[in-house]
């Protein structure tokens, strides 16, 4: 379901309202049985502390919509965006430490998901067939940062991201996608910043458990798909279910989800929202197990795509 006029006021009643269902899906992911990713936590706590983020981030919601209602082509049509990724390793633990393997892993993982080559890309049901996407986006590993730390997790709070707190400042944020490597803890596997943040902050976190095609024991989030939905959310896709019940993810060709769903939900799954659709919970911003997410829709794409074209926030990538 889609908002198509946000003005700074609504988009601010917006994330007030979203404040509430967020804490209380925060407070009942502490046992990994169930996925948890902070990336709505914490841009709640960011628009709390700067006042001119929601106006930014309202600006970057007008230009998406511009864009899509012009039909604009982006450079992503022909599939001529590269993401050049540092990888920033923070690690107490030998396990911590991974490895080239283990971060080249999830490299490949995004390259599959955001071209359509995963191999359960066909599994999408011939419901979404019509909607499902190869947003055509391609990751190339630029350079991997190591650090050790005596800090056994690092929250929520972006101090891995900071050298006086012990963490690691991004490399060329503008250009280039950092992801950070290091124990979150609470039971969250990762969190991601939307574009309109500060450059300073900018990027993805992913618990290193979650990092990756990461071996057995990490099951059911051993396949990569934590770092697939946090990019997603970098950029700016909104969970599917829009962080509130029966809530809106910006975007026109998804279902409109009761909630967020977990484990792999048999098919088919009803909405009890309006007109009770069938939920897309095989989408990448669902909260399901890594087997249980597998496609992006066209709408999903198009938003993505917004952010790079001349004039977006993240138009400085892949030039
Ligand atoms: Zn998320």
């Amino acid at each position: 379901m889609k908002k198509v006029f946000l003005s700074a006021i609504t988009a601010l009643l917006l994330f007030s309202c979203q404040n509430d269902q967020s804490e209380s899906a925060g407070s009942e992911t502490s046992a990994l049985s169930r996925r948890a990713c902070a990336t709505q936590d914490v841009l709640e706590a960011q628009l709390k502390a700067d006042p001119t983020l929601a106006i930014r981030m309202n600006q970057i919601e007008a230009f998406t919509n511009e864009q899509i209602i012009k039909g604009f082509s982006g450079r992503l049509v022909n599939g001529k965006i590269e993401i050049p990724v540092v990888v920033n390793v923070l690690y107490r633990t030998t396990a911590e430490n991974i490895s080239n393997t283990q971060i080249q892993s999830q490299i490949d993982v995004l390259n599959k998901d955001f071209n359509a080559l995963n191999s359960d890309f066909n599994s999408v049901p011939t419901l979404f067939s019509g909607v499902k996407a190869n947003v055509g986006i391609t990751f190339v590993l630029d350079q991997v940062i190591r650090k050790s730390t005596t800090k056994s997790s690092w929250g929520t709070r972006d101090a891995m991201k900071k050298p006086n707190q012990g963490g690691i400042a991004p490399t060329s944020p503008t250009t280039k996608l950092n992801l950070w490597s290091c124990t979150i803890g609470g039971g969250i596997l990762g969190y991601a910043q939307f574009p309109g943040g500060s450059s300073a902050t900018d990027g993805v976190v992913i618990d290193p458990k979650y990092f990756g095609v990461s071996g057995s024991a990490n099951a059911p989030y051993n396949l990569g798909r934590t770092g697939t939905h946090e990019v997603g959310h970098w950029m700016n896709l909104r969970h599917i279910w829009g962080d509130a019940t029966c809530g809106s993810d910006l975007v026109s060709d998804t279902p409109t989800h009761n909630t967020a769903n977990y484990g792999v939900p048999a098919y088919p799954h009803y909405s009890t929202c309006s007109g009770t659709p069938v939920e897309m919970t095989m989408n990448y911003m669902d909260y399901t197990d890594d087997a249980g997410m597998y496609m992006f829709s066209n709408g999903q794409k198009s938003r993505m795509a917004a952010i790079f074209v001349s004039g977006g926030p993240r138009a400085a990538f892949g030039i």
